[in-house]
């Protein structure tokens, strides 16, 4: 079931801002300019020659993205390149920054199954900076069948990590081309490249995301072929006792169904 996106508010004082309040989503065209785009591109390919190809490949910055807490590593720290410190005192959010930063690299088809990021490991706003090529994000409000997937016990730590951290390197042929039961619509947003995505709110813990995996986009009407994208995600993490969430979607919230799994095992004894 797909639906229209919904209609963004754009901001009197710069019209390269677009909010949608209601659900806590922000979208700034044009946060980074072509050159540090240029710079981000070459930097990445710098970094990993060897890895250039046809499958996703992810740089981690800051602390790591620890796959199995889905949290940041404790240890592993990678010092930030000035392309990402530069960036940080222009976020809309400044009261915390980002400290885990994850670059990937998506071959032009390639997509990313829906899923929500981790609740109770990283602080509330979550940033996504795309850039290489025009690419179309799907959000959906995640509802029983979501709360219901993130309860199977056959939830591996591998499909975790595909589906939680959004950095894994592929999903498993035709898994994401299966009809899903939707209960809720699901609407697409265009990211342009240079584009910063900002999620709080019911966008961040109680909606999925994803990237459908497919070689064209429709923008205004037209088939869009899509090129090599890339993506910074930039995540705050939660700390000793910060680590927890409260927020109003208990269905996808990891924080809650780790609580349930130690009640059902209290009970079970
Ligand atoms: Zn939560």
């Amino acid at each position: 079931m797909q639906a229209p996106p919904p209609i963004p508010t754009v901001d009197i004082a710069d019209p390269s801002i677009l909010r949608w309040d209601s659900i806590g989503l922000m979208l700034i065209r044009d946060f980074i300019s072509e050159e540090q785009e240029a710079t981000m591109i070459h930097a990445f390919h710098a970094r990993d020659p060897a890895k250039e190809g046809k499958k996703r490949v992810s740089q981690h910055f800051g602390y790591h993205f620890d796959y199995s807490t889905f949290g940041a590593s404790e240890s592993t720290f990678t010092p930030l390149p000035s392309y990402i410190s530069d960036i940080l005192p222009r976020l809309p959010i400044q009261h915390y920054l980002p400290d885990q930063f994850t670059i990937q690299y998506y071959p032009p088809g390639s997509g990313i199954p829906p899923h929500v990021d981790t609740h109770s490991m990283f602080a509330e706003a979550l940033y996504s900076l795309s850039f290489g090529s025009t690419v179309s994000m799907t959000f959906r409000m995640a509802g029983p069948n979501d709360a219901r997937k993130m309860r199977l016990p056959k939830r591996s730590a591998q499909d975790m990590e595909t589906a939680a951290a959004s950095s894994a390197s592929s999903t498993p042929p035709g898994e994401e081309d299966k009809p899903e039961e939707v209960v809720h619509p699901s609407w697409e947003l265009v990211l342009p490249p240079r584009s910063l995505l900002l999620m709080t709110g019911p966008s961040r813990y109680g909606y999925t995301h994803a990237i459908r995996p497919r070689k064209t986009d429709i923008i205004d009407g037209q088939a869009v072929p899509r090129q090599g994208r890339y993506s910074i995600t930039m995540r705050s993490s939660r700390r000793g006792d910060e680590i927890g969430c409260d927020c109003a979607y208990p269905g996808v919230c990891d924080a809650r169904i780790r609580d349930e799994m130690a009640a059902r095992a209290a009970d079970s004894r």
